[in-house]
């Protein structure tokens, strides 16, 4: 039976505003699109705060036992400096500044956003779509519309009819922004432009002679409008309908607002079940931005060369960090912040060892299953981290107490204290055990010259018939997890995790 059968998991939906029973459109598949980066600068800690996150959520729903699609998107065009209707392509932008190919910007900073978020453990998404794949999609999608009468085309520009659809759907139903606001704050910016009404919005924008990145429509040579892509990504492959849609509380507005409205335009449903939104990390309080300057770059927290850290942090702890603020919480980046969950971070895995070390008692004083219930309560209340942090302290607490001889664990309970400790500690929230870490990075090569060395030794002393000692080389070797196989052309090893 799969775990999530006798769980009652809630989600948050940004769309009722209420933590709601989660019940996937298929029993046993959840269908999950998350707005990925803008990949025309190197991915800031603000926008990983975002991709961890949803990689809980991720992690959380597979460990449940669910099959999850999970769809995150490359915007590679479309997006526009100013988020509205104008403004240069970011992308393109960036290439003329540095005189490079579009593509090559595209390269560049979706390696650096793969290699960051490697760092930090995230797993990869099931499908990573790009806008400028599907070009067709988008064109097909904005036919529809417009056959709909839902969209209307103006000198090579196609814009959605945000007033047409107002008439019998909610436009503003996710934000709950009022059409009447809208109107009176677009009308002063409504002299240039060449739409019915100032809060319509673009599906394709005719591209001006200087703009590079463009293809052929029926309307002329253009691009697509930056809100389309998501709405044909996510039905390409999850259907017209799916089950949780993920990204930063910034993109609730237009953004997701609009994926709403195309969604219903085109397919006449709403597309979403559970719309999630993800609160914003921020640098003296404001919120990181690319634009601003105001952010750090993973990599500077690394190396600890910025201004604003005093020493470096690994990925694990910056992402211990995140994980102890709610997902739905502002949480303000600080030295001092990271210095505390490093601290934080260590006891945990201090633990574990001490964990493997204690002797069982007959009887326990610990009520581990109890316990191990509340850590699944904490993460079906909407993914709450920090209250399943603590709860994992409470373990540590009982561990240590146990360990100084204080309290009593069987077992049985030692046992499940392991195996849900480590669940949720490596599965669920992805940390990774730094121990573990520098085994398979780092000094990897260190460590197996070490072994080598020690197999080495080893045959040594079997050719001098001195087999206590090989037998004490081997024997230490797999306390250590390196387990030797003598085969006929010598003796090789394996490292067990
Ligand atoms: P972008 O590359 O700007 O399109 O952003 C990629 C993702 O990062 C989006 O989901 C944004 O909402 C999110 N994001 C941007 N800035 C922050 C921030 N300061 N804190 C958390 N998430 C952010
Ligand atoms: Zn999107």
């Amino acid at each position: 039976m799969a775990l999530y059968e006798h769980q009652s998991l809630k989600i948050y939906n940004s769309i009722s505003g209420e933590k709601e029973i989660f019940q996937p459109l298929t029993e046993g598949y959840i269908g999950m699109y998350v707005c990925g980066p803008t990949v025309y600068s190197n991915v800031h800690l603000g926008n990983c705060r975002t991709f961890i996150s949803f990689d809980l959520v991720f992690r959380y729903l597979k460990h449940l036992g669910y099959k999850v699609r999970y769809v995150r998107n490359i915007t590679d065009a479309g997006h526009l400096e100013n988020d509205g209707e104008e403004g240069e392509d970011r992308i393109a932008k960036k290439a003329k500044l540095m005189e490079i190919e579009p593509m090559e910007v595209v390269q560049k900073y979706s390696v650096d956003f793969h290699q960051i978020l490697e760092k930090f453990n995230n797993l990869p998404p099931s499908i990573e779509p790009t806008a400028t794949g599907h070009i067709i999609e988008q064109i097909e999608t904005i036919k529809t519309i417009i056959d709909k009468g839902l969209a209307y085309e103006v000198d090579g520009n196609v814009y959605f009819d945000v007033m047409k659809y107002h008439e019998s759907q909610h436009y503003g139903k996710l934000s709950g922004r009022k059409i009447e606001d809208l109107i009176s704050n677009t009308r002063e910016l409504s002299g240039q432009t060449d739409k019915k009404n100032p809060q319509d919005f673009a599906l394709w924008k005719k591209a001006e002679p200087q703009h590079i990145m463009r293809w052929t429509s029926p309307w002329g040579v253009g691009f697509p409008g930056w809100h389309l892509e998501c709405t044909v990504m996510s039905s390409k492959y999850l259907g017209e309908q799916f089950d949780i849609h993920g990204g930063g509380m910034d993109l609730k507005f237009p953004h997701h607002e609009c994926e709403i409205a195309q969604g219903q335009a085109s397919n006449g449903k709403d597309p979403v079940n559970y719309w999630m939104h993800a609160n914003m990390l921020t640098l003296n309080g404001k919120k990181m931005s690319k634009s601003t300057g105001n952010n750090i770059l993973p990599r500077e927290l690394f190396t600890g060369e910025n201004e604003n850290l005093s020493k470096s942090y690994t990925p694990p702890v910056v992402r211990f960090f995140m994980l102890q603020a709610n997902y739905r919480s502002i949480l303000d980046f600080s030295d001092e912040a990271l210095a505390a969950a490093e601290k934080g971070f260590n006891k945990l895995m201090e633990s574990l060892t001490t964990l493997e070390t204690i002797k069982a008692s007959d009887s326990s004083d610990f009520d581990v299953s109890a316990w191990k219930d509340k850590c699944y309560e904490a993460m079906n209340d909407d993914f709450n981290s920090p209250i399943l942090i603590a709860h994992l302290f409470e373990a540590v607490k009982q561990i240590n107490l146990a360990k100084a001889g204080k309290l009593n664990l069987n077992q049985q309970s030692i046992d499940v204290l392991i195996t849900t400790m480590k669940d949720f500690i490596f599965e669920v929230m992805g940390l990774e055990d730094p121990g573990e870490n520098s085994k398979t990075t780092g000094s990897t090569n260190d460590f197996e010259e070490l072994i080598q060395f020690l197999i080495d030794m080893r045959s040594h002393a079997r050719l001098n018939k001195d087999f206590d000692t090989s037998d004490k080389i081997r024997d230490k070797l797999l306390d250590m997890n390196v387990e030797l196989k003598d085969g006929k052309t010598g003796t090789t090893f394996q490292i067990h995790s």
